[in-house]
């Protein structure tokens, strides 16, 4: 086969793939790593956006989708199940829907943005709001596979995170080396950790001379790894970090300890502005909770002349109420050349 084939099949020596005799792909990763013009000049530095909305179901999640899911199947699964803010309940049903078993997603009820339930929904996975938060919806997926025959598919299943390290073996493919700083939302801190694995592996392999400094950023309505404590209500309009106690905490602050990098908070206000930063001046449109990596940087700074990927994790078009309700309503006109000239004048 010419052309890209998907992670799995791209990156295989990369992965035990014991066992597995079908890859279930829809062709995802080889995502452009976008030159920040803009940002670079404001920073003076060197600065690259990741962009994984352009992944099949819109965001990363569909790097360890098709690994989670491609396992499940080897082993038999028949149904699959998530918690999810959003983004890993469309990746599921998607990936589910591929290798044709049913899934279930269980998200917070009102909390998730519209596009992502349109997608599970679509996808045909059976959704079920939960009245509560994610990391109730997270516990309560955990305690079914005690209860009947069903695989999870959240960032707690090892093969998430495997798929996801990929992120960094592209970054280190287009830059020829990794960049000084990595720049990424936490949320369950599943990426941050599956992108440390990358560099490194890919650095104990000779593919990267350094490794790179991960500073990761929470919002600040929802920073359990900031503050050293759960969260019991998280708040933020970055609904796909609205994560009070991350599932992936203990190997996050592993990863910045080794890495001399931090984690840190962003507002949402600071979000916001990112968010419509990077679509207006760099042309990419993601959500909200991806910009949280843009707000970081710019609120912090980089070290002049440095190289910096900020991981713009989903798409802008799976967030539209965000869109729409953070912009000015567009004026009515008559449909008259009068009008629009004055109007334009
Ligand atoms: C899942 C997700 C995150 C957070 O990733 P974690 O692995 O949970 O830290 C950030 N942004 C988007 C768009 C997501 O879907």
């Amino acid at each position: 086969m010419t052309g890209w084939n998907g992670l799995l099949r791209e990156y295989a020596q990369w992965f035990n793939l014991d066992g597995v005799d079908e890859f279930v792909t829809l062709q995802e990763g080889n995502t452009p790593l976008i030159h920040a013009d803009r940002l670079s000049e404001r920073l003076e530095a060197d600065v690259w956006l990741k962009c994984e909305g352009l992944n099949p179901s819109g965001s990363f999640k569909d790097r360890g989708m098709t690994m989670a899911i491609t396992k499940a199947k080897a082993n038999g699964a028949q149904r699959v199940i998530c918690g999810s803010t959003g983004n890993t309940s469309a990746s599921a049903a998607a990936y589910a829907a591929k290798a044709g078993m049913d899934c279930v997603v269980l998200v917070p009820e009102g909390k998730i943005a519209l596009g992502k339930l349109a997608q599970a929904m679509v996808y045909g996975a059976e959704v079920l709001q939960i009245r509560g938060n994610f990391d109730q919806a997270l516990n309560l997926a955990r305690e079914l596979t005690q209860h009947m025959a069903i695989t999870i598919v959240n960032s707690i299943n090892p093969d998430r995170i495997e798929g996801q390290k990929t992120g960094a073996f592209e970054i280190v493919d287009v830059l020829g080396n990794a960049p000084d700083i990595l720049s990424i939302p936490v949320g369950n801190a599943g990426n941050i950790t599956a992108y440390w694995r990358g560099f490194t592996q890919y650095h104990f392999a000779g593919h990267c001379s350094t490794l790179p400094k991960m500073w990761g950023f929470q919002a600040a309505g929802a920073a359990p790894i900031v503050l050293g404590r759960p969260v019991e209500n998280p708040e933020t309009i970055a609904t796909a970090i609205r994560i009070g106690n991350p599932a992936s905490w203990v190997p996050a602050l592993e990863v910045i300890h080794e890495s001399l990098g931090d984690i840190r908070a962003v507002t949402d206000d600071e979000i916001i502005e990112a968010y419509r930063y990077v679509a207006r001046y760099e042309s990419v449109f993601c959500e909200p909770a991806s910009a949280a990596s843009v707000a970081g940087i710019l609120k912090f700074g980089v070290p002049k002349g440095s190289t910096v990927v900020c991981v713009l994790t989903g798409n802008g078009l799976k967030d539209p109420e965000t869109a729409v309700s953070t912009s000015a309503t567009p004026p009515v006109i008559d449909a008259t050349i009068k009008a629009l000239l004055e109007k334009l004048s």
